[in-house]
């Protein structure tokens, strides 16, 4: 069916056209071409003719969408404990509070301020590991066993009840720093038993050609179709309640996934269904 002869369709200037047409001073627009963000400038030369100098802004944009979203969850982070903080503070302040109320305002600031500081200490951490590597320190050989070893020791201290069956041969080693290593290991462990609903967790690690695989595994809820990539974004939770609960802020998986990249590494989520198992892929030494 042809058009109807009685609409007349105008179509827009193309965006590059409109630069062009700029009058005055050399025009600098932002536009939107095929999809990607544009800063156009224009330098009329005389009808028709124009120089038109165009930069592709897309990423930086998108860098900039990024940190505005980043800083923005990380007041919101902020703003809870700090409202608890000086909330009870103000009321112990005013004075006529029993001994026991206190106590237990003074527990609540001084859980919310350990709150803070666990966050800020995040914060900190993935500032450092930002896009530089060498402040990671030198690749060495780390054997694997010894920082599985400690960290499931650790993590049975912290939960007495947890079972963590850990299969390691002493012989793997890889190449990172002992640091890094341990940090990546015992948030992986400590997310399990966590997230894991205290059933029982695996630890298993074998050398496939030049790398060597470490896989966490956990017969909990797992991670639902759709977000094994999310949970390694800053601020990304599932279960923000109990996040928050247990001291989290929502970024440990994003600094593991900062520091195992830096060394090189990958780290990816599998369903073990039920649970889930979070897989470490870093260069055997
Ligand atoms: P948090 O600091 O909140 O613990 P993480 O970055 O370590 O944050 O994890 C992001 C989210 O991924 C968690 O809030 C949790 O919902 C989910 N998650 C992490 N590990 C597991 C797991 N083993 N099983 C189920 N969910 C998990």
């Amino acid at each position: 069916m042809s058009p109807s002869p009685t609409v007349k369709r105008r179509s827009a200037p193309h965006p590059v056209d409109r630069v062009r047409h700029e009058r005055g001073t050399a025009g600098r627009n932002e536009l939107e071409l095929s999809g990607r963000a544009v800063r156009a400038s224009a330098i009329p030369l005389g009808d028709p003719g124009a120089i038109v100098v165009l930069y592709d802004v897309t990423r930086m944009r998108a860098l900039e969408a990024v940190r505005r979203e980043f800083l923005s969850n990380a007041a919101h982070e902020l703003r809870t404990p700090v409202t608890s903080i000086a909330g009870y503070a103000e009321t112990l302040l005013a004075g006529g509070v029993d001994a026991e109320t206190s106590h237990e305002f003074l527990s609540t600031i001084h859980r919310n301020a350990g709150r803070i500081a666990a966050l800020v200490a995040d914060l900190l951490v993935l500032d450092t590991l930002e896009g530089r590597a060498e402040v990671i320190g030198t690749r060495a050989p780390i054997g694997l066993a010894q920082v599985v070893a400690d960290a499931a020791r650790t993590a049975r201290g912290v939960t007495p009840g947890a079972h963590i069956e850990v299969d390691v041969a002493d012989e793997l080693s890889v190449l990172g720093t002992r640091e890094g290593l341990d940090h990546i290991v015992q948030n992986l462990i400590d997310n399990a038993i966590k997230y894991g609903n205290d059933t029982p967790v695996t630890v298993r690690a074998q050398r496939i050609a030049q790398r060597v695989r470490l896989a966490v595994c956990d017969r909990g809820p797992g991670i639902p179709d759709g977000h094994e990539e999310r949970i390694f974004e800053r601020f990304y939770r599932l279960d923000a309640g109990r996040s928050r609960d247990s001291g989290g802020s929502g970024l440990g998986l994003a600094i593991v996934k900062s520091q195992i990249e830096a060394v090189g590494g990958r780290v990816w989520v599998e369903h073990a269904r039920p649970g889930a198992r979070f897989v470490v892929e870093l260069d055997a030494a």
